[in-house]
């Protein structure tokens, strides 16, 4: 509950609002409180200073008998997750309609939750539990300048907000066909997931699934032009019987290295973009409902200029010029080759089980290095081994497999355990083909870099290191956008970390930091604090981020917390070897 004794009934909504009725906006304050609405409880837990403030907290509470919701709408963790997704889509919509246009000053008249994108993820907007539903929603309290405007108000919190709780939070008033579609897709799509791993898959691609976007900043499908619908070439199909939808057939990518060949604007980073999504369920609709991949696989790229802290990358670069030392890795301003180098280990450090890799976001001299180019530069003057020389050591001794986009470079079909090249869209197997060619034409390249990969570091943060504050002032952690975190008096750079889909995994990101100090000491390796961390989500939600429960959590990976931290530019560590 709020903290507040006891709970006041609606109408002393309508009696407290007439009492401050044209007084000054910080009487709203009053408003604080729980709100018997009879078949639901409206809960103001944070009233804004100021029209212009970040927007008061609402919560809205349904039993779950009043509710109606039937028990199999949230049977599972799948389906749990899924409904509560489903309901912030509703309320959203709604919240659409209502708070069209201003209505006064600042964000006066504004009624929102935290709208989901295409990706169905945990979200604290929406609560199911044992004994209710709850929808976690920011409202701008109305006001004229910084005077108190009762009748928006009144019409908003006694007419509105009730017409909303009540046509989103109700089973008799909700499309239960398109709930039913929801919770059940996401549900197969875990199921395969599920299935990928115990089979030893990284990823699958259903046949008919729509994979490119509608434009390089719209995430929804392409309707545009023409569209072709995913088809799996016959040596790689295999088939799902799922619980909802029955037999699904689809490509599989197996455990191992494979490549996607093919001509440029063809569908490569495409497929390869839809693969590294599919560590998310999609909404019905989406086109990408049935491209599941496994969650540990993680996207790998180049980042010049990013920080790089105590990594051992020795695995890829040693000899740098001066003695400069790889086995604890340190850089300001890392290269295109080191920072892609450091993505790949500090993916290992948290137990990544797939490398995802386009040539398009790649450092050349990191993938490859030819004939003609040992030729010309010495392995003695060259600090780089190229990835072509680990790839298979990294499957055969720690089981991680890749999955590359690779159109420039014939050199890796020595490597590969599958080819799979796209030709207008249409993925072919050519596996046999492109051993036959690196069988004929032989690269005479040399292999580098020694004949095992090696252990990865085994890092431990110093948690004085990571301080939220600005100066002596108060924690300051927020989301500027999708890509990028205020901590402090730093910036975090999350633009190269790929699977991030919404701004609210961002936010909790930042919150997370702070809160993964707690467990951080001179013991703890980073991968053990990030467990203990995401055991704590696990066990009792987001919501231990915050002591004041926001709606505007989403989940993550542990790869995207220690990505976010890795990019921390203050952290210190220590190197165990
Ligand atoms: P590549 O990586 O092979 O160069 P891309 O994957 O970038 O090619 O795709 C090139 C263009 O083709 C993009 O604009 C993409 O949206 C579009 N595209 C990809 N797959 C399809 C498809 N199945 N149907 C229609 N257009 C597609
Ligand atoms: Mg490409």
């Amino acid at each position: 509950m709020t903290g507040k004794e006891k709970e006041s009934h609606w109408e002393d909504i309508q009696r407290i609002l007439s009492r401050i009725e044209g007084r000054g906006y910080k009487a709203y304050k009053e408003l604080t409180g729980s709100y018997d609405f009879g078949d639901f409880v409206l809960l103001i837990d944070h009233v804004q200073s100021d029209p212009f403030a970040a927007p008061s907290r609402f919560r809205a509470r349904v039993l779950k008998e009043n509710g109606g919701f039937p028990a199999d709408t949230y049977k599972n963790r799948s389906r749990t997750i899924a409904l509560r997704d489903f309901l912030t889509r509703e309320f959203s919509c709604l919240s659409k309609k209502v708070s069209g246009g201003r209505r006064g000053t600042g964000k006066s008249g504004l009624i929102s939750i935290d709208t989901p994108g295409q990706e169905i993820l945990e979200k604290t907007s929406m609560i199911v539990n044992e004994d209710y539903l709850e929808a976690r929603f920011f409202v701008g309290l109305p006001a004229r300048g910084r005077t108190i405007l009762t009748k928006v108000a009144e019409k908003m919190l006694l007419e509105e907000i009730p017409r909303m709780v009540r046509s989103s939070l109700f089973y008799p008033q909700i499309d239960s066909r398109e709930l039913y579609a929801h919770v059940e897709t996401a549900e197969d799509a875990d199921f395969i997931r599920e299935r990928l791993s115990a089979q030893n898959f990284v990823s699958f691609v259903a046949d008919g699934s729509v994979l490119p976007r509608a434009s390089g900043i719209d995430s929804r499908p392409l309707k545009k032009g023409t569209v072709v619908p995913f088809q799996s070439p016959s040596s790689l199909k295999v088939s799902f019987n799922l619980p909802n939808r029955g037999l699904m057939s689809g490509m599989t990518i197996p455990s191992g290295i494979t490549l996607i060949v093919g001509g440029g604007y063809h569908g490569k980073s495409t497929l390869l973009d839809a693969v590294k999504l599919g560590i998310y369920n999609h909404v019905p609709g989406d086109g990408r409902e049935f491209v599941v991949t496994v969650n540990n696989a993680v996207m790998i790229r180049a980042e010049d200029g990013r920080k790089i802290e105590g990594v051992d990358i020795s695995p890829f670069i040693s000899n740098l010029p001066y003695g400069q030392d790889t086995k604890s890795f340190s850089s300001d301003n890392a290269s295109g080759s080191t920072s892609q180098a450091a993505n790949i280990i500090e993916a290992l450090e948290m137990g990544a089980q797939a490398l995802l890799i386009d040539e398009d976001t790649s450092a050349t001299n990191f993938m490859i290095r030819d004939h003609r180019m040992q030729k010309l530069i010495s392995k003695d003057m060259e600090p780089i081994t190229p990835f072509i020389d680990k790839v298979r050591q990294l499957h055969k001794e720690h089981g991680v497999s890749t999955i590359a986009v690779i159109g420039g470079s014939g050199d890796y079909f020595d490597v590969a355990d599958l080819v799979v090249s796209m030709n207008e869209y249409i993925p072919e197997e050519c596996t046999a083909r492109a051993k036959e060619i690196a069988e004929k034409y032989k690269t005479d390249r040399k292999k580098e870099g020694g004949e095992t990969f090696g252990a990865f570091g085994n890092r431990t943060l110093l948690p004085e290191s990571i301080d939220p504050r600005r100066g002596d002032r108060a924690v300051k952690i927020s989301s500027r956008g999708l890509l990028s975190i205020v901590f402090g008096v730093q910036d975090i750079d999350l633009g190269a970390v790929e699977q991030l889909v919404h701004v609210s995994q961002t936010r909790a990101l930042g919150d997370a930091i702070h809160y993964a100090t707690k467990y951080m000491n001179k013991k703890r390796t980073l991968k053990e604090v990030i467990d203990l961390v995401m055991a704590d989500f696990h066990d009792s939600g987001l919501d231990v981020l915050s002591s004041e429960k926001f709606g505007d959590y989403a989940s993550f990976r542990t790869y995207e917390l220690a990505a976010a931290i890795n990019r921390l530019r203050s952290v210190k560590v220590i190197q165990k070897r």
